[in-house]
């Protein structure tokens, strides 16, 4: 019997509820999925941890991690020695960009994505940003993904030579919060397994007041459904 074929997408998959919905989407829409995450010297490196049993679970066909030590490059609340702001309120995020911002993360992202989407000969490429209930990342604007998309196609052996016509696909970018959990909660997805937060205690549970913790939260009051987040004993 001839196995049918799917095509390859390169998901970047960090281990939060964003990527896990938008691996999950890929999945949907018939790709074979090579998720890539990075371990970028994040204060919350439990996430990489997260991410691989995550992979597991959602039968993703390899999952690569990377080693970039954006640490020393610094600039950033996730990745030096900066405060990650808490107690902020939802409708002042998206007025700044705050100091967990990683310098270009999400172009360093995207490019080992491109490279390996290259050599994968993929030309789908899948990140989870959006632009609603965000924290306020320029890198995660509709007019940054398709500025990119040209980058990509502009940039490659495989785009110039017109093998591979690469898309970044950005299945969340219009959904809130509560509707990219409720996606993800149809397409089955255990939101226990994901991690979000950029402060967990030594035991990896959620701060409960980091600007991520609050979105997460307000997403899943606003869809109605239990948060199986486990939070620190002391969070408020
Ligand atoms: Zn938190």
């Amino acid at each position: 019997m001839q196995e049918k074929f799917s095509p390859k997408a390169v998901v970047l998959f960090s281990g939060g509820l964003d990527s896990i919905t938008c691996a999950a989407i890929a999945k949907s829409m018939g790709f074979e999925v090579f998720a890539l995450s990075f371990y970028y010297h994040q204060r919350h490196k439990i996430e990489i941890e997260m991410a691989k049993r995550a992979a597991a679970v959602l039968g993703i066909k390899e999952h690569l991690v990377l080693d970039l030590p954006l640490d020393r490059i610094g600039g950033s609340a996730l990745t030096g020695d900066l405060e990650v702001p808490k107690d902020i309120p939802v409708e002042a995020m998206q007025s700044r960009i705050p100091v967990t911002y990683v310098p270009a993360r999400n172009t360093i992202f995207l490019s080992f994505a491109l490279a390996w989407a290259e050599v994968l000969g993929a030309q789908d490429i899948f990140i989870g940003v959006n632009a609603l209930d965000y924290s306020g990342y320029p890198d995660c604007r509709p007019e940054f993904i398709d500025a990119f998309r040209q980058v990509a196609n502009l940039g490659t052996k495989e785009g110039v030579e017109g093998r591979l016509q690469f898309t970044i696909h950005t299945p969340l970018i219009a959904f809130s919060k509560s509707q990219i959990i409720q996606r993800g909660t149809e397409l089955g997805i255990d939101y226990s397994i994901t991690h979000s937060c950029y402060d967990p205690d030594e035991q990896g549970r959620a701060c409960g007041s980091c600007d991520s913790c609050l979105l997460r939260k307000k997403g899943f009051a606003e869809a109605g459904l239990p948060d199986p987040t486990v939070y620190a004993a002391n969070h408020r």
